[in-house]
């Protein structure tokens, strides 16, 4: 699924954070001055460097490439590039608030087949410790809440923001070679950075909650410092979250001290926290197709026990999940989740259930993957598994697997050849003639116009359902408005008669 960056990001840790921040604000712009002139060092030498108590806001625009976290498209690579024709960022220091707009367009890898790219305009703010967008049809101010982390985080690993809250924050100096390591914590966060011996901020590490990656680096470098006006900045700017690049910028225009009044819209402030619902639908004796917001699952019923299939999002969105089975099938437990990729949207609710107890079938490729990720530290927002630290159990399959009571067949089938992921799977039930997927095709709205062009994700599950000779009644997808048919399936590529084919 096509999504921002944000949606990865897990639940921020709440008020302590804003009261926190509301705090650094007001220090920053009451004793900055103090600070710095009590200061010696090669502190004081980068803050004077680089103007930082004088520079309130800055605002920059550049071009380069962005990438989409936690959307690989197998697990041993980076995340998938996008081109940015261009990149426009303002930040306000004094207001603990950032507005950023950037388009972008994917660059598709060499011998991957990917749906035709389009260009995306992303319009993305944070104040303090509310974050939206502004976009959608019809174009409305939509509340971010997951993406507060992150987007705080570039306010303060910007070369001034981050001697700016050193400054505020009792930051802590150490010589290395070649340069100076200052470290200091803000609402909970730690942050380091390197002062080189030019004076210059080289780089600046913070940590952010992923549900899956845990405490997750969020590193940028700055190099290539020119002057705007009188104050240094960098004119190169890489950012790398998780261990691989999500920016690498160009910057072509600095302005400081520029109008950067950034407000939370009324709509926003006046927003509650989203409900996760989750609704069943029985689709045949035991099966429920488990709806609710951006991301669905189905719980299959056994003899003793429950299947599950996916656990989208993030721990609360499994919580949700386990109360609505143990109310649909009680006293059964969850004894198996099956997972069909691990782009995060599809993966992040999966260590609830390890810490439940269930098994986690996957494709091969993905075990090792999980082992490492699920072993980093979740300091940050400390999840279930993070508390009882159980052993991940697997069940991996190359091309197959099938799970039975002896009664109900699960097949469970490798997505062959498709350009979206390497270690991807659907699900086939032969008694029920149901198949369950994820992302390969999505289902419109009844009425809604069909993907044009076709999307190759969806032809290639086509292919793989006449490969493995499935008999598909219902497709249960993932993600969309509805249960469909295998005609819908073949009308969204034009195949049926329906399409003139
Ligand atoms: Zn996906």
């Amino acid at each position: 699924m096509s999504v921002s960056n944000s949606v990865f990001s897990s639940r921020i840790k709440g008020s302590l954070r804003g009261v926190t921040l509301l705090a650094l604000t007001a220090l920053t712009t009451l004793t900055a001055v103090d600070v710095y002139s009590a200061e010696t060092g090669t502190l004081q030498a980068a803050a004077d460097s680089l103007s930082a108590s004088k520079v309130k806001s800055v605002a920059f625009t550049g071009s380069g490439s962005w990438y989409q976290f936690g959307q690989a498209p197998s697990p041993t690579t980076a995340w998938p590039k996008f081109d940015v024709s261009s990149y426009s960022a303002t930040i306000n220091y004094e207001t603990a608030a950032a507005h950023v707009q950037i388009t972008r367009k994917q660059a598709i890898e060499a011998g991957r087949l990917r749906p035709a790219p389009v260009e995306q305009k992303a319009d993305q703010y944070v104040n303090g410790t509310t974050a939206w967008n502004i976009g959608g049809t019809p174009v409305a101010a939509q509340p971010q809440p997951a993406a507060v982390e992150e987007r705080e985080a570039e306010i303060w690993t910007t070369p001034q923001g981050f001697l700016r809250a050193a400054a505020a924050n009792k930051a802590a100096s150490t010589s290395v070679n070649g340069g100076t390591v200052v470290s200091f914590t803000l609402g909970g966060y730690r942050y380091v950075g390197t002062i080189n011996n030019q004076n210059q901020v080289e780089s600046v590490q913070t940590w952010i909650d992923n549900p899956i990656l845990g405490d997750t680096t969020y590193e940028t470098s700055y190099s290539d410092y020119k002057a705007f006006n009188g104050v240094n900045f960098p004119t190169h700017i890489v950012r790398k979250l998780g261990g691989y690049p999500v920016l690498d910028l160009n910057v072509d225009s600095v302005s400081i001290n520029a109008e950067a009044k950034i407000s939370v819209p009324p709509e926003v402030s006046s927003a509650s926290a989203p409900k996760i619902t989750v609704t069943s639908d029985q689709l045949a004796p035991g099966v429920f197709y488990l709806k609710g917001g951006t991301h669905h699952s189905v719980a299959i019923e056994q003899k003793d026990y429950v299947v599950l299939v996916e656990a989208p999002l993030n721990e609360a969105r499994s919580e949700a999940l386990i109360a609505k089975i143990k109310e649909i099938i009680p006293n059964k437990p969850i004894t198996t989740v099956v997972n069909t990729h691990q782009h995060f949207d599809h993966s992040g609710g999966l260590r609830t259930f390890v810490d439940a107890g269930a098994t986690i079938v996957t494709q091969q490729l993905n075990k090792p993957y999980y082992e490492k990720a699920w072993a980093a530290p979740h300091t940050i927002n400390p999840d279930r598994l993070a508390k009882s630290h159980k052993a991940a159990k697997f069940q991996t399959f190359g091309d197959n697997w099938i799970l039975t009571d002896g009664r109900r067949f699960i097949e469970i089938y490798q997505i062959a050849g498709s350009g979206h992921n390497d270690a991807f799977a659907l699900v086939y039930l032969p008694g029920e003639k149901i198949l369950i997927e994820a992302d390969a095709f999505t289902p419109t709205a009844v009425g809604a116009p069909l993907p044009s062009p076709v999307n190759p994700y969806t032809v290639n599950l086509y292919d793989n359902i006449k490969r493995l000779n499935l008999d598909v009644q219902q497709i249960a997808a993932l993600h969309g408005p509805r249960v469909t048919t295998l005609a819908d399936l073949k009308e969204a590529i034009g195949q049926s008669s329906i399409a003139g084919k």
